[in-house]
């Protein structure tokens, strides 16, 4: 335990909805839980909502609560027959006609999507397995030539990726959710589909500091932005679900490493999600490959690693948590990965608390027996910095908020722990001292490196690092 770093965010859903359920899953080594609000109702999330809050004060442990927003997702309508078959070199229409579709049409209930059309552009549904091609449009119809075929059934999703939609990263259901999410106490908020940087900070404005925000990258033009959308939000998802409809699969992991190294300079949490250990819905064993892309997002240095449908719905939910959690445990033990996070230090930017940060990395060197390095943070910002330099040693994220402790679940490395208001470094060190030795991160004779802010009363201005003997 003592020494992984890479946190696991599973995704709760019937196959885990439960007291149950979710403590194993904890058990079996989840640090954050995911309420999708694209599936699900209000009574069965915040039931799960309790129970985690349950959880964390009967375990003393913090937990992670992530409410991940369906965003814009475009659908098309239902079918007369539930599903029809489209033939590559058909026709079909899409339309804002509520009747119910055939082989020849479907409603299509966006109107914003046929203002952003042009003539011979590709749409993508189902997942990105069948391809229309745009043959002609008007305001409320398009007409296509099928490119490639395959089932269409009720509901399914439309991605239209050659373009920035001219749509909020926030429908009414969002903003219905959001402010659910909010009144439940949500450490996170996840937004789908964000487009650029305008989106970050519409949800900015209502949301402020009352939740982390975490942007889904899972469309072109995010890319686009992605420096400037990663510096206005507080973590990232890579979401290769959608990421691999609207951009050629084969770009996704160059994508994903991308991602996780903008992430990592700015400091900001970064998960990769999707289809980690997709098998393990139907199986108890994961395919060969499935391990390595978890093991790939640890070698990269990802803040956690997320499952999706293996625990909202599969077979052997625990199973697939135990599983990551395996791999991240190996993984963090072999010799490449320390290399690899020692060798990718982050530059320090020119602020105190980065000078700060930056010095923990060279005390490790140099001190005898270094146990764990405790960050007194209250706002959690000197966690995150010392989490950007993956200091490969246990941060503890000594906080005087539940909610801080809750939302620090997510971050590589972070254990935290809630203590009373501290008055100065006088009463900091034995704090520390005494807690590090009684939760076994460190034993008499061990060094602890403590960094804090002074004067006390403010937030956010570490400006001081002590490095204290466990008695
Ligand atoms: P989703 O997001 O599961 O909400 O679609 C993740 C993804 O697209 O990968
Ligand atoms: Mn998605």
């Amino acid at each position: 335990m003592k020494n992984t770093f890479t946190k696991i965010v599973c995704t709760l859903g019937p196959a885990t909805s439960s007291e149950k359920m979710i403590k194993s899953l904890a058990k079996a080594g989840a640090n954050v839980f995911r309420l999708n609000f694209s599936h699900g109702d209000y009574e069965r999330h915040a039931e799960n909502f309790q129970i985690i809050r349950q959880m964390s004060r009967e375990q003393k442990s913090p937990y992670g609560i992530l409410c991940d927003l369906q965003g814009p997702k475009l659908r098309v309508g239902k079918f007369k027959k539930d599903k029809v078959r489209l033939i590559p070199g058909q026709k079909f229409r899409m339309d804002m006609s509520e009747k119910l579709g055939d082989e020849t049409r479907v409603s299509l209930m966006h109107p914003e999507i046929f203002k952003a059309l042009k003539q011979n552009m590709s749409l993508l549904l189902n997942d990105g397995q069948i391809q229309l091609n745009v043959d002609d449009f008007g305001p409320d119809y398009v007409n296509t030539t099928v490119e490639v075929g395959g089932i269409l059934s009720n509901h399914k999703g439309v991605n239209v990726p050659d373009v920035i939609l001219p749509i909020s990263a926030l429908t009414s259901k969002d903003l219905k959710d959001l402010d659910f999410a909010l009144k439940l106490g949500a450490d996170w908020i996840c937004l789908s589909f964000v487009q650029k940087p305008e989106d970050v900070k519409m949800a900015r404005d209502i949301i402020g500091d009352k939740a982390g925000i975490i942007v889904k990258i899972e469309k072109p033009s995010a890319l686009q932005y992605l420096k400037e959308i990663i510096e206005l939000a507080d973590g990232v998802m890579v979401a290769r679900g959608d990421l691999g409809v609207e951009c050629p699969i084969e770009t996704v992991p160059a994508i994903q490493k991308r991602i996780i190294e903008t992430c990592r300079a700015a400091g900001k949490p970064v998960i990769v999600a999707t289809q980690m250990l997709e098998s393990m819905i139907l199986s108890p064993v994961p395919t060969r490959a499935e391990v390595s892309d978890v093991a790939t997002a640890v070698y990269d240095g990802a803040d956690a690693v997320m499952l999706s449908a293996e625990t909202a719905m599969g077979e052997y939910p625990i199973k697939a948590v135990s599983m990551m959690k395996k791999i991240i445990t190996k993984t963090s033990q072999d010799i490449h990965y320390i290399n690899d996070m020692e060798k990718s230090t982050m530059p320090p930017d020119k602020t105190v608390a980065s000078a700060i940060t930056s010095a923990i990395r060279q005390m490790i060197k140099v001190l005898d027996k270094p146990a764990c390095i405790v960050s007194y943070s209250v706002s959690g910002k000197t966690t995150l910095r010392t989490a950007r330099e993956r200091p490969l040693l246990p941060i503890i994220s000594m906080t005087t908020t539940e909610a801080i402790a809750n939302r620090m679940a997510l971050v590589w490395g972070v254990r935290s722990v809630v203590v009373p208001t501290l008055e100065d470094l006088t009463d900091v060190i034995p704090v520390a001292v005494n807690y590090v030795k009684e939760a076994g991160y460190a034993k008499p004779d061990d060094e602890i490196i403590i960094t804090a802010g002074i004067p006390f009363a403010t937030h956010g201005n570490t400006n001081l690092i002590h490095i204290a003997k466990v008695g």
